[in-house]
């Protein structure tokens, strides 16, 4: 296998750390970090964005009374909360190369975020967790991820999906005619309304044109074959 990408920016959703556990699953959690391990002694440079709906979101607010931007920053934490267990897996597995920038000031556990020491620290071969999102309420990780891809120039933002192995014309759990739709557009992905990321993201990763891959997590290897090109995906570009 060769490796296809020499950056990428992983965005996996807080979901796909849980698995059958409450927050988090373990085996899913080492499963992730022994791939992500795997890929930097390849030689690929990654920046990771982990969601944090396994733990909280925004969009939870009116359940508890709550307003939604407490309720967006409540959402922030928690995807700190998860950059801090997957740093933690990784050194639990003997990796330490890993640095975690936040866009919210913690300074205690995360570095602040800086695009151009972001960038040296990845040509220096140390796996960088973006966690915090924008850092700002009404945003999403996916939002995120498309920022931190652009600003840390990957040559892919790999979009990780549970169970789904790409994009379809349909959802194709309901529909068992969907189409499964292997190359698209930016313009696709913003005009289709296509279940891929959020609408601001889709825009965004139009305009800082970074090519985008929506691939399945759930499959042994899959997050290193997916950087081989050895996995079926939709590439959006
Ligand atoms: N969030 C936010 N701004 C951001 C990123 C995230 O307000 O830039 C909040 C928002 O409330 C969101 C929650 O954090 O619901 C968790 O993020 P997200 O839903 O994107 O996580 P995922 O669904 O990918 O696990």
């Amino acid at each position: 296998m060769a490796l296809k990408f020499k950056r990428v920016l992983l965005k996996i959703s807080g979901e796909a750390l849980k698995g059958s556990g409450d927050i988090y699953d373990k085996d899913k959690l080492d499963e992730v970090a022994k791939q992500v391990i795997e890929l930097t002694k390849q030689g690929l440079q990654i920046g990771i964005v982990i969601g944090g709906g396994n733990i909280w979101r925004g969009k939870l607010a009116d359940t508890l009374e709550l307003f939604r931007i407490e309720a967006d920053y409540m959402g922030m934490l928690a995807t700190i909360m998860n950059a801090l267990a997957f740093e933690a897996t990784l050194r639990k597995l003997g990796f330490d190369k890993v640095k975690v920038y936040s866009s919210l000031e913690i300074k205690t556990v995360t570095s602040s975020y800086n695009y151009r020491n972001a960038r040296e620290k990845l040509d220096e071969g140390y796996v960088t967790i973006f966690a915090g999102g924008t850092g700002y309420s009404y945003f999403t990780t996916d939002t995120g991820a498309s920022i931190r891809a652009i600003e840390i120039e990957a040559d892919a933002l790999l979009m990780a999906k549970n169970g789904t192995k790409g994009v379809y014309d349909s959802d194709p759990n309901t529909n068992p005619e969907a189409k499964f739709l292997e190359n698209l557009t930016h313009n696709d992905l913003v005009k289709k309304n296509l279940q891929v990321m959020d609408s601001t993201a889709a825009a965004l990763s139009r305009d800082g044109k970074l090519e985008i891959v929506v691939f399945d997590m759930n499959g042994k290897d899959n997050i290193i074959k997916i950087a081989n090109g050895d996995l079926e995906c939709t590439v959006i570009k």
